[in-house]
């Protein structure tokens, strides 16, 4: 139980046995540290997380801003390691994983984003080091070289991978054959979601760091830990391959035909998080429960092979084939385990009758002990006339004659006193003894056969790992597959196109969320976002709905390319990159960062890393300062993005100010929401509509607001010391890390970029 606080608080736990045996040792027996516990390598059921990956990551600095990332799930035997360029991408990771224990290398910096973490703790540099690492990285997994895993060109990745391969052997003390191979992360291949996106869209935790109200808490019906596992990586990891994506979409299109869902998850439920059992094997920590377990569910297979045989898309059939069948492992299983065994090995009565001859002879024994006893009984009584006698058995004395202390003065003369109680007297007599020894090491010795057998089904289920291994990750793709189907079908959801082009193209989408929360119905908006609507300017009253519309745009291009089906009745999706957010503000006072700061850091972020094919929200900027202040980096932060950068981004505002920019920037387009008056209420439309918001006090910016503007960028000048290159009109700064771009007849084009 204080094992259980001390993880928490991100403390190691060491569990000692005693490993010598007390018969045969002389002075203190022998002791040893077995295991220790510490938050990124438990695997024990009760202390786990079910529905989360359990993350031990460890990184590496070779050069400023070169990051090398390892993440091991210790009880998936997932391992996974990367080199990202940048502080933002190696937050974003970090974010998404929240690994609950994080390996650094003493010799180096580390930012303070990654040191404030809890469960963060450094390592000597020897730790680190890529020889070292290469080498126990090979023999792990008895390979000549790491070429065939793709990772031949990582080295900073492979030093923390060694570093974190070799804490993870320290820790468990015993090999790790569950750890077979080592994927390098292809950025390339995924949906990049920086760490404010992940939080602002509200994927797996909410803005109040709690599971409820996410898209996650939406759409995890599954029916296993495993399947609730993958969805999350699902969708905090969405694809960029457009064939995987459709080969998503085709299963789950097949599964939803016929309502073919049902029967599949049907069965699914009665399968259990096969996944941790295999790793406990592997770690050779499993009980008798996870046994019985895996046997239970193993058992279901042939039904659920059965349930699939009228799916016909290449996907599911190739699943179904990753999932076997494992008939002989059933077999053994079941003869082996008893139905409900206990907890634990240690106190006997797990391996079933039958399964060995042995075993059930030394069983007998000590089972029939009991009847011997009585016969004693009876015949003693008989023999004496004591009527109070009675055979007896105690851990510290054994076995024995019980007599009244009246009676015990008659005692036969062969009885020979062990013990005087209160009220009674103990004796024993040789054929008990005798009796005693045997039937005590029956026990022992069955005890003894049984741990053997039960280690050798370790053993046995140990060598096919690698094929459960393979049908429990398909049984995890199956179950999201089929919850995803669920969805579409209960949540209403419909299948969305996605192209190689540029372009967002939403008919009568909604926000998951908000429409599940809503008592009463939710407003459908639809969205044409392409290279000739760039962005969106969105204006409205407070809560007429800008920030739910923005929202729901990104939910519904991130969930079209996880491959699951969409809120919205039509959709096409050009394949995006990345998806970037800046939504409300909030201090970070912890990180020393005023609201301001915050929201610059996030804009700043957005402006050097966006790309044409990504999708950007801008949930308004520039509330941290004053006004014109704000105005101004508004006003340049919309020129950078569709100007510079071509991003689709969709701009909620209360700027009206900027629904003017259209006569200049003919990509962007205005849109607004509305509200009207009825009777003494005012109500909300909640409907999307071409256009500016009518403003109620308007303004247009005057001579002395473009006074106020150009003394704001003198003022930059000079605080951030700028030099002004005339060809470019363009002004470098001479302090670290802040790039202030302007362009000089233009006073909207005031951009601050903040670099790293
Ligand atoms: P804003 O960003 O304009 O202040 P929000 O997007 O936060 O407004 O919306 C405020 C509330 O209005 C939401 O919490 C939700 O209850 C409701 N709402 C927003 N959009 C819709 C919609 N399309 N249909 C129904 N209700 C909506």
């Amino acid at each position: 139980m204080r094992g259980c606080l001390a993880y928490k608080l991100g403390e190691s736990v060491a569990i000692c046995e005693q490993t010598g045996n007390p018969a045969e040792s002389k002075g203190p027996v022998e002791r040893k540290v077995v295991r220790i516990i510490t938050p990124g390598t438990i695997s024990d059921e009760a202390l786990l997380e079910e529905k989360t990956n359990n993350w031990l990551a460890a990184i590496d600095i070779r050069k400023q801003s070169h990051y090398g990332l390892a993440v091991l799930d210790i009880t998936s035997g997932e391992f996974h390691v990367t080199e990202i360029n940048n502080i933002q991408t190696l937050l974003s990771e970090l974010q998404r994983l929240s690994p609950a224990e994080l390996l650094l290398n003493e010799n180096y910096t580390y930012p303070a984003e990654v040191t404030q973490r809890q469960g963060t703790h450094f390592q000597a540099p020897w730790h680190f080091d890529y020889d070292n690492a290469y080498d126990i990285l090979l023999k792990q997994f008895q390979t000549q070289s790491l070429e065939g895993f793709g990772c031949g060109h990582l080295s900073t990745g492979i030093s923390a991978a060694g570093c974190l391969l070799q804490y993870a052997k320290e820790t468990q003390r015993t090999p790790l054959p569950h750890i077979h191979t080592l994927h390098p992360v292809q950025w390339e291949n995924f949906v990049l979601l920086d760490a404010a996106t992940q939080r602002n869209l509200e994927l797996v935790i909410n803005l109040r760091g709690e599971k409820k109200n996410t898209l996650l808490s939406v759409l995890d019906t599954n029916t296993t830990a495993m399947g609730s596992r993958l969805l999350h990586r699902w969708i905090t990891q969405p694809l960029r391959d457009i064939a995987t994506i459709e080969l998503r979409q085709q299963s789950i299109g097949n599964l939803l035909h016929n309502y073919q869902f049902e029967p599949v998850r049907e069965v699914l439920k009665g399968i259990g998080d096969i996944e941790r059992i295999l790793s406990r094997i592997a770690l050779r920590s499993a009980r008798p429960r996870d046994l019985a377990r895996l046997g239970h569910s193993l058992a279901k297979l042939p039904e659920l092979q059965a349930s699939l045989r009228s799916l016909a898309c290449e996907k599911l059939i190739r699943l179904a084939l990753d999932v076997g069948e494992h008939p002989e492992l059933v077999d053994i299983l079941q003869r082996a385990i008893c139905e409900n065994p206990p907890a634990l090995i240690r106190d006997g009565g797990v391996i079933r009758e039958g399964y060995n001859t042995e075993l059930d002879e030394l069983r007998s024994i000590s089972l029939n002990a009991g009847e011997y006893l009585l016969q004693i009984e009876q015949r003693e009584k008989q023999r004496t006339g004591l009527t109070t006698l009675k055979v007896g058995y105690n851990r510290v004395h054994g076995y024995y004659i019980e007599i009244s202390r009246r009676e015990a003065e008659q005692a036969p003369s062969d009885y020979i006193r062990r013990q005087t109680l209160k009220n009674t007297e103990r004796f024993i007599i040789p054929e008990l003894k005798i009796f005693e020894d045997k039937a005590l090491s029956a026990k022992s010795r069955s005890l003894t056969r049984e741990k053997y057998l039960y280690e050798n089904l370790l053993d046995k289920l140990a060598q096919q790992l690698a094929s459960l291994q393979l049908t429990s990750s398909s049984l995890a793709e199956l179950d999201v597959l089929a919850t995803l189907a669920e969805r579409a079908d209960k949540l209403n959801f419909d299948c969305p196109v996605l192209k190689n082009k540029k372009g967002i193209h939403i008919t009568d989408g909604r926000h998951p969320v908000v429409e599940q929360m809503l008592k009463e119905p939710f407003i459908t908006n639809s969205t044409t976002l392409d290279a000739n609507r760039q962005m969106l300017i969105i204006t409205g009253p407070n809560m007429g709905g800008k920030s739910t519309y923005i929202r729901q745009c990104a939910i519904i291009t991130l969930l079209a390319h996880t491959g699951s089906y969409v809120p919205a009745t039509k959709a096409t999706i050009g394949v995006t990159d990345r998806i970037f957010t800046r939504i409300g503000s909030s201090d970070d006072l912890a990180g020393g960062r005023s609201t301001f700061m915050v929201e610059m850091t996030e804009t700043a972020n957005i402006l050097n890393n966006a790309t044409q094919n990504s999708l950007i929200l801008m949930d308004e900027i520039g509330r941290g300062t004053s006004t014109f202040d704000g105005l101004s980096l508004t006003w340049s932060t919309v020129h950078y993005l569709t100007q510079q950068i071509g991003a689709l981004t969709l701009f909620a505002t209360h700027y009206f100010e900027l629904t003017h920019l259209l006569d200049e920037i003919n990509t962007l387009v205005n849109v607004h929401l509305t509200a009207t008056e009825h009777g003494d209420k005012i109500v909300f439309l909640h409907h999307v509509q071409e256009g500016p918001a009518v403003r109620a006090m308007g303004y247009r910016l005057h001579n002395w607001q473009v006074c106020r503007i150009m003394l704001l960028i003198r003022h930059a000048e000079s605080y951030w010391r700028l030099s002004r290159d005339s060809s470019t009109h363009r002004y470098r700064s001479n302090t670290d890390g802040i790039k202030l771009i302007l362009h000089h007849n233009r006073i909207c084009l005031l951009c601050l970029l903040l670099t790293r």
